[in-house]
């Protein structure tokens, strides 16, 4: 990458985090259990909706052990309103009987065993092991991959490219944050059907606002 381009790309995260600064995941959580289930419920669904169904499902039952004492079908009544209710509620359970034979209850704090979770993908932890464990990392989703593509801080057609990019051009000790300010931006600036380039902090920096404007 040539000094312009690392400039352009350091300004961008100079300006995110001035403007996100402390922006974090807006799920609620209280330890990695938690924040595992609510990131699976969380998959086509908004975190809003999320939190208004995680706080008395984890009053109830608070980790694995208490969580498959119920049905799939009583999880599913439970979690219906974060839709794909019945796949969610098989993923989750048979998450909790793999965390309670294989990992003592617990969950664990790898890549790979993370993601042969059911119902985990990539995304997903990433999201755990950097919010939860402190880990450096990118969770790719939908705002991220999108926003660093119209910056131009990747350059890809997948959300693993994206990811592997993001981790090439953006120092690691930012990864997380990084990850959480674009999510914020993709949400409040750049939407996905009308960005609002016109009020955006970025856009004299933005790959995307410049094509459009020279088109
Ligand atoms: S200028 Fe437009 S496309 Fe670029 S980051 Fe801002 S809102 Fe998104």
């Amino acid at each position: 990458m040539n000094k312009a381009e690392q400039n352009r790309i350091n300004e961008i995260l100079g300006l995110l985090e001035e403007n996100y600064k402390g922006a974090g995941s807006e799920l609620k959580y209280k330890n990695p259990f938690e924040l595992l289930i609510a990131t699976i419920l969380a998959a086509q669904c908004t975190d809003r909706q999320v939190n208004k169904v995680t706080p008395d499902l984890f009053a109830e039952y608070p980790g694995p052990e208490e969580m498959i004492t119920l049905t799939e079908e009583e999880l599913g009544a439970i979690i219906h309103s974060c839709g794909f209710y019945k796949t969610k509620s098989r993923n989750i359970l048979q998450t909790c009987r793999i965390l309670l034979a294989e990992y003592g209850g617990q969950v664990p704090d790898d890549l790979e065993s993370l993601t042969k979770l059911p119902g985990v993908g990539r995304k997903t932890a990433n999201v755990v092991l950097s919010n939860a464990f402190g880990r450096d990392a990118i969770a790719v989703d939908t705002h991220v991959h999108r926003v660093s593509n119209r910056l131009g801080l990747a350059d890809a057609k997948d959300v693993l490219n994206t990811e592997f990019q993001l981790m090439e051009n953006i120092p690691k000790h930012k990864w997380s944050a990084a990850h959480h300010w674009l999510i914020f931006h993709g949400r409040r600036v750049c939407k996905a059907r009308k960005p609002d380039c016109e009020n955006c902090f970025l856009q004299h920096l933005c790959k995307y606002r410049n094509k459009n404007l020279n088109a």
